[in-house]
């Protein structure tokens, strides 16, 4: 058994005997993932039992994220996060497609060069990504950057015969050169046509055709001078170069949207392994689509949300976080305003009781029922994300464990030593869930100012200013003013200041542990 993960055992209490054996730790540790390409559950570890190599297709930087592409970005999280939780060590490469179709038809309709309409969109796809608290890959790589490595792959698919240039001077990949083009999206394409071309970088036809892999310059478009003649890349070589060049020729795992298996990654694969007659990736990792109100997210139909879009109308970046999570990668997800509204409240939930555990005194001692909870629930939810990333699974016994701690507090049946056990699974719950700490103020002053600078004030919620009325610090004083003027049988000033924070939208809540207070 591979990647027996010491720290976990380190910061479990060795020698109590309430955590389980360090076998059972490994295998409830052991991410076992499906693979697309082998279409099975298998165990994910670095296959040099060092580093876990890994590359994620990015964004194409034409306009603002939206929430199904942040599912996607959110459940790869998810998985590093795992791997980080259970000491595996992490290299992570994510692309940025900084130049296609879309993108060159934008920039030249609003008369910019790529460079400029992209940065725009670059920019705020990494803020976006902070406010939903997605972790830095290891490496970020821009096409546009990495031109030659392109151009040299393609050079050596020349040489290998697997790559032609057409009259116009654009080169395409010849499908003939790789037999078991079709293996990871598993399509039938005997219906495939020698020689016919296609030269979209996005295509839905089943039968497949020979891709481009190297666009010839049109008159204004921008374009690369470079041995194989002027002109920029398609969208697939991209990754192939940029992937190799950062990991290596095979690497452990490639992820990305379920859109994406055909024909981006397929075409991936055929470019990879027809150059360097290795596996390119062992394990492929696909996310589902997110459906909005059960349909699928357009414009037309009204149900198209960017993350700018949710958080203007009033929704945290927490619970859009822990509602995009909530679902298991391999599920479809049909996102709800209901269900962000359940995550809301699960956020505030888990926030006032960290509050509570960390704040509450509690007396020395340990309640056995509640260490035997703590113990069971760090166990199942490490059970559930080890098998496929199970988050739904993975939730349950946190709030379980939630639930029967706040009663044992109301009963006084909770210790020192409680505390400590349920903080710790607390802890390991949010180093993947990441929606504890509370950034949600300071999102919202950036989404308003954005929304300002941007001519969108009229799409500002107007709860959200309130929200924003009072820092944390403020919200403290003014709470330890009021329970100050409560000693003083001042009720007049509490009820004053309680009334102000309610405005503000503060909620306070007196209990015989001190006072607990919430943004609503
Ligand atoms: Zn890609």
């Amino acid at each position: 058994m591979r990647g027996c993960a010491i720290p976990l055992l380190q910061s479990g209490r060795p020698g109590t005997g309430r955590f389980c054996s360090r076998e059972l730790i490994c295998k409830l540790m052991t991410l076992r993932l499906f693979n697309t390409l082998s279409g099975q559950v298998d165990e994910l570890a670095p296959a040099d039992g060092l580093e876990l190599r890994m590359y994620a297709c990015g964004p194409t930087v034409y306009d603002y994220g939206h929430i199904g592409n942040f599912r996607t970005f959110l459940q790869v999280d998810v998985l590093r996060r795992f791997l980080g939780l259970t000491g595996v060590r992490v290299r992570h490469v994510m692309n940025i497609t900084d130049v296609d179709d879309k993108i060159i038809r934008n920039a030249a309709a609003a008369g910019i060069p790529i460079s400029e309409y992209t940065a725009k969109y670059v920019a705020a796809f990494f803020e976006d990504l902070e406010a939903l608290r997605v972790e830095r890959p290891e490496q970020i790589a821009r096409a546009t950057e990495h031109i030659n490595e392109m151009v040299q792959l393609i050079e050596r698919l020349a040489a290998a015969k697997a790559a032609y240039k057409a009259e116009d001077g654009s080169w395409y990949f010849r499908l003939k050169a790789f037999p078991e083009y079709g293996k990871l999206s598993k399509k039938d394409l005997s219906g495939m046509e020698d020689g016919a071309r296609v030269d979209l970088d996005e295509y839905e036809k089943d039968s497949a055709r020979d891709f481009a892999l190297w666009k010839a310059a049109k008159p204004g478009e921008t374009s690369w001078e470079t041995p194989i003649g002027r002109g920029r890349p398609g969208w697939h070589i991209e990754c192939s170069a940029m992937a190799m060049g950062y990991l290596g020729e095979s690497f452990d795992l490639h992820a990305g949207g379920e859109d994406l298996m055909f024909p981006h990654h397929e075409n991936e694969i055929a470019q990879s392994e027809t150059a360097t007659h290795k596996p390119f990736a062992r394990h492929w990792m696909h996310v589902r689509f997110l459906l909005v109100d059960g349909k699928k997210m357009s414009k037309s139909e009204g149900n198209f949300y960017t993350l700018r879009d949710l958080l203007l109308k009033g929704y945290k970046a927490s619970a859009i976080r822990l509602a995009l999570i909530s679902v298991p990668y391999r599920h479809q997800h049909n996102f709800t305003f209901d269900g962000l509204i359940e995550a809301t409240a699960a956020v505030d939930r888990l926030r006032t009781f960290w509050r509570r555990l960390k704040d509450g005194s509690f007396a020395e001692g340990e309640n056995p029922d509640i260490q035997t909870q703590a113990t069971k629930a760090r166990e199942e939810y490490f059970a559930a994300l080890a098998n496929d990333l199970n988050t739904a699974e993975a939730r349950a016994p946190i709030f379980d464990l939630l639930r029967a701690s706040n009663t044992a507090m109301d009963e006084g049946k909770f210790f020192a030593s409680d505390r400590d056990a349920v903080l710790q699974v607390l802890g390991d719950f949010d180093r993947v869930f990441g929606v504890i700490e509370d950034q949600d103020a300071e999102l919202t002053k950036l989404a308003i100012a954005w929304a300002e600078e941007n001519g969108r004030q009229a799409e500002i919620a107007p709860e959200l200013r309130a929200r924003i009325a009072l820092s944390d610090e403020e919200v403290e004083a003014l709470v330890a003013e009021r329970t100050q003027a409560k000693k003083m049988r001042n009720f007049a000033r509490a009820d004053a200041i309680r009334a102000e924070l309610a405005e503000k939208g503060v909620a306070i809540e007196d209990s015989k542990d001190g006072v607990r207070w919430k943004r609503k």
